[in-house]
């Protein structure tokens, strides 16, 4: 959405909801291409908490020296709730005013994008997003920062639970992060040759995969391993071990939930330079007087998408040529 173009002299960043590895990397290109132009840049904490507590501070090209290689984010996030109330929202514009904030970069999730539209509409002050999450699972980009970072740990550790799984002809149960996102499952576990995938957006019988195992394991398997989506409808990975475990004790049964290091470490290439790309463009796109949008990529090209469209509706990121590929590579 393109409204009359109003000058921008300072603009916020902040970064918001979970963190993502990559984060650090756009915050580094929005600041330098906004300081690039001409305009000043403050810095705030915690996200949308910051804004309330006006914790904000200046930032020059040095203030994100040395940061793009590392995961995290150097503004902190944080989930705020004052901020979904009208009172807090209002506290956050006097503080920005004062701070002489006109323009706004948010990088986050969904509620972080949730949040900027509707301030953004509350208060006019002009607002560009930034999708950083390791779900995958926004609309108006094929792809989030920190999710090829996300995959890459997944089969790192997938490599090195194989090793051991193999050693003593186990079976292995990976928990993965995705609540409503198969994404990370599924790549990392076509990647990391699983066996079985376990996703969110489809319904997989416990006896189906019983039946899967029990013919792998005909064919001699030295081991398994199965990939399960935290958000998995019948439960997490060890609810799914325990369920199969009843009825199929062949190997001997080991669950490994991968959990918090999936959100950290550094960023891939891919990511930085996604990362990059993003908050050059968003810094560009409020500059030229976009606002109430997200940043997004779509093939290789860099696009813009209305946080009123990325807001409304849900696209299926779930490669499906991938769900059924990944069952007969592990024949
Ligand atoms: P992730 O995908 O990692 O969960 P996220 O950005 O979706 O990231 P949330 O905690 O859902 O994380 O949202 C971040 C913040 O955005 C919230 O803590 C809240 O401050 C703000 N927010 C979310 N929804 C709203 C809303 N309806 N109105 C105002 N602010 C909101």
């Amino acid at each position: 959405m393109t409204n009359q173009v109003k000058e921008i002299n300072r603009i916020g960043i902040f970064t918001s909801g979970g963190d993502a590895p990559g984060m650090n990397a756009a915050i580094r290109a929005a600041v330098r291409t906004a300081l690039y132009n001409g305009k000043k840049v403050t810095g705030i904490y915690h996200g949308y908490q910051g804004m309330i507590e006006n914790t904000m501070f200046e930032m020059n090209s040095r203030s994100v020296s040395s940061i793009i290689q590392k995961g995290g984010t150097i503004l902190k996030t944080a989930r705020c709730m004052e901020f979904r109330t009208p009172e807090g929202r209002k506290t956050a514009y006097e503080n920005l005013v004062n701070a002489g904030v006109d323009a706004l970069v948010a990088i986050g999730g969904d509620g972080t994008f949730t949040g900027a539209e509707v301030f953004s509409k509350e208060y006019d002050i002009p607002v560009m997003c930034i999708p950083g999450t390791i779900d995958n699972d926004l609309n108006g980009t094929d792809l989030t920062i920190g999710y090829d970072t996300a995959n890459n740990t997944v089969i790192d550790a997938i490599d090195k639970i194989r090793d051991t799984a193999a050693s003593h002809n186990r079976l292995f149960f990976i928990e993965v992060m995705g609540r409503d996102s198969g994404c990370i499952a599924l790549n990392a576990g076509v990647a990391g040759g699983a066996e079985a995938i376990l996703l969110p957006e489809k319904e997989t019988a416990i006896d189906e995969l019983i039946d899967m195992l029990e013919h792998a394991a005909d064919r001699n398997k030295s081991s398994m391993i199965v990939i399960v989506a935290e958000g998995d409808k019948n439960g997490g990975a060890k609810d799914v071990a325990r369920r199969v475990n009843e009825k199929f004790d062949y190997y001997d049964t080991k669950v490994s939930i991968l959990g918090h290091l999936q959100r950290g470490g550094a960023p891939s290439s891919a990511d930085r330079v996604l990362a990059t790309r993003m908050g050059y463009a968003a810094v560009n796109e409020l500059l030229k007087g976009n606002t109430r949008a997200t940043i997004g990529i779509r093939g290789s090209e860099i696009v813009t998408t209305p946080l009123e469209e990325a807001l409304s509706k849900k696209e299926l990121k779930l490669n499906e040529d991938l769900v059924e590929i990944a069952k007969i590579m592990a024949l």
